[in-house]
């Protein structure tokens, strides 16, 4: 009889327990391909003792995963590193809204989702750098002047099936329309130094070996080559210096993309999912990110890493960023038609 009452109140006690108790852990799937995410993660664990469980892969494949999965899908949340593809999955009802006030409160309002399918963990700038043997800054303006025939076989930039390059096409398109925009591809095209190829890194290594003299990458790539503890490395990110472009009286801005999270739509963890969102936005998951990926904070208490800040402040492209996934198939068809590899 004993035994029989403790039963019962220990049923009634677990029973009563929040729903947080339920799982200690969350799913993720995640494009993220930086080592700050292991450490964040890893912190979180301590801290909450919830497990964090990492698939890694292309997001479009990801998405498919998904999709695939329906219902029965154990993921909880999808990031990427880059907003399209979160406007893409959101459009095809893979998420649900997230609707946390004390989220919201991490996050400078500028970078927020106006129809809050995703939250914004990172933004980052495509930039231009150059040469500092071959160029001077005040030859570099504005992302239309790269189709100037003064860069001819100068420019160096990845292939146009990257999500980086295919969000600043979106932009571009966003801000000036498709015909002027296709002109400026054909210009940029005519003036690249070889083939599309590697990676932002790789791009920036071949400026250093003098194949070109210019390159369009993402600004916390030089944050990686300077703090990497391989001296090619460190010399690549040495031999350059960092643009800014579109920044003159007037002008909209430097294009920006956001890395950024999602609640699925059946995610089985919410609570924990969210639990997660609030420290990754929070200024000690902050921290973690522009210390480690050289990126820039959404929380507007968290600073850039002092490498980051020597490059100066800029003016941001204000541009809805859902337009980086609306206008995407109109920035590849103009890709193909302009024979940008
Ligand atoms: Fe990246």
């Amino acid at each position: 009889m004993k035994n029989y009452i403790y039963l019962l109140v220990t049923l009634l006690i677990t029973s009563c327990m929040p729903n947080t108790n339920k799982s200690k852990e969350i799913n993720i799937y995640s494009q993220r391909h930086y080592d700050s995410d292991k450490m964040q993660y890893k912190k979180f664990e301590e801290k909450t003792g919830i497990k964090v469980n990492v698939t890694k892969a292309g997001a479009d494949e990801l998405i498919q995963r998904m999709k695939n999965e329906g219902d029965n899908s154990q993921a909880d949340l999808f990031i990427t590193v880059d907003v399209g593809k979160l406007w893409q999955a959101g459009e095809m009802g893979l998420f649900q809204k997230i609707d946390d006030q004390k989220v919201f409160d991490n996050i400078d309002p500028q970078f927020l989702d106006k129809n809050g399918y995703w939250v914004p963990v990172t933004y980052r700038s495509r930039v231009v750098v150059y040469s500092n043997e071959r160029v001077k800054k005040e030859d570099l303006s504005t992302y239309e002047d790269l189709a100037n025939e003064k860069w001819r076989g100068r420019l160096l930039v990845r292939s146009s099936s990257n999500a980086y390059n295919q969000a600043l096409m979106s932009s571009l398109v966003a801000n000036l329309g498709p015909e002027a925009v296709t002109s400026w591809s054909e210009g940029v095209v005519k003036n690249f130094a070889r083939d599309p190829k590697g990676s932002d890194r790789d791009q920036v290594k071949a400026i250093a070996a003098g194949q070109g003299d210019i390159a369009i990458v993402n600004s916390y790539y030089i944050g990686l080559l300077l703090s990497s503890e391989k001296e090619e490395e460190i010399n690549a990110g040495n031999a350059v210096s960092v643009f800014f472009p579109n920044q003159a009286d007037g002008d909209r801005g430097a294009h920006i993309n956001v890395s950024g999270i999602a609640l699925t739509k059946n995610a089985p963890n919410k609570e924990n999912a969210l639990e997660l969102i609030k420290y990754l936005t929070s200024v000690e998951g902050q921290e973690t990110y522009v210390k480690n990926s050289f990126e820039y904070s959404v929380n507007p208490n968290v600073k850039p890493d002092e490498i980051v800040q020597a490059w100066g402040e800029f003016k941001k492209d204000p541009v809805d960023l859902n337009m980086l996934g609306i206008k995407r198939d109109e920035a590849i068809r103009i890709f193909d038609k302009t024979g940008w590899k």
